[in-house]
């Protein structure tokens, strides 16, 4: 029913019940799982996950902006290595975080197009983290007219979302668009075209209303999937059919 095309099961925050909240996933109508890295280890233990996992759980291996001081050209080899071994489904999570800035702007932009360019090369999608730096991100993937790829947890005005639409690009939601504060979400789902939506946890993190401020898992996906439907007006099975078909699309599943 459901496709959590973003879902971190490799984070610490399920060291203790990994696998048992991965079994659980499919009888509450999880039918697919993208699993993205962050950095090498954890792209490295995504594509594990997707080994055990084969034909649920998926893995996209990258290096997130917060951590992109660490790649060094040598990284960077070794995520194309890693890439080339395991059956990789994306590029991700890369992009520029200048919310927290926890790199040098310099340093997220050289490990951005350098991901950029990987993905190109190996022909894969790419999972783009875009916090407060929009007009960068869209910069940078314009770059890349031949790459395409999805920003995920969407954050950006409606404009910006109707840039990447015409880039050919996808937009991927979470349970930040429950929010009570969520005032441009309602209408950035409801004017999109209907093959670009895609919806994700981003799990441990950003657990929907009512469950906000708890650890998030794809079975969560059910509150993000009720306010597509409800911002686009139409019903529960349509939207998760839609999202469904969108990521499988998007990833070649
Ligand atoms: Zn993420």
């Amino acid at each position: 029913m459901y496709f959590d095309t973003h879902a971190h099961y490799d984070d610490a925050r399920f060291s203790d019940d990994r696998y048992d909240v991965l079994d659980s996933l499919k009888a509450k109508g999880v039918d697919l799982i993208v699993n993205p890295g962050s950095d090498l280890a954890s792209s490295k233990a995504a594509a594990d996950l997707a080994r055990k996992y084969a034909g649920f759980v998926y893995a996209a291996a990258g290096i997130h902006p917060h951590e992109a001081t660490a790649a060094t050209d040598e990284a960077l080899a070794e995520l194309e290595r890693l890439c080339r071994a395991y059956p990789v489904v994306a590029i991700g999570e890369i992009g520029l975080d200048y919310h927290y800035d926890f790199s040098p702007r310099e340093a997220q932009k050289k490990a951005f197009r350098a991901q950029l360019e990987l993905a190109r090369s190996l022909g894969l999608p790419a999972i783009v983290h875009d916090r407060e730096a929009h007009e960068d991100c869209l910069g940078m993937i314009g770059e890349f007219r031949d790459v395409r790829g999805v920003f995920h947890c969407y954050s950006g005005s409606l404009e910006t979302a109707r840039e990447l639409v015409k880039l050919g690009w996808h937009i991927s939601f979470t349970g930040s668009i429950t929010f009570k504060n969520a005032k441009k979400a309602p209408e950035i789902v409801a004017s999109l075209p209907a093959d670009r939506i895609m919806i994700e946890t981003d799990s441990p993190y950003m657990a929907p209303e009512p469950l906000r401020g708890r650890r998030n898992d794809s079975s969560n996906l059910y509150y993000i999937c009720r306010a597509v439907a409800q911002y686009r007006g139409i019903s529960h099975e349509e939207a998760a059919r839609l999202t469904l078909e969108n990521g499988r699309n998007f990833f070649g599943l």
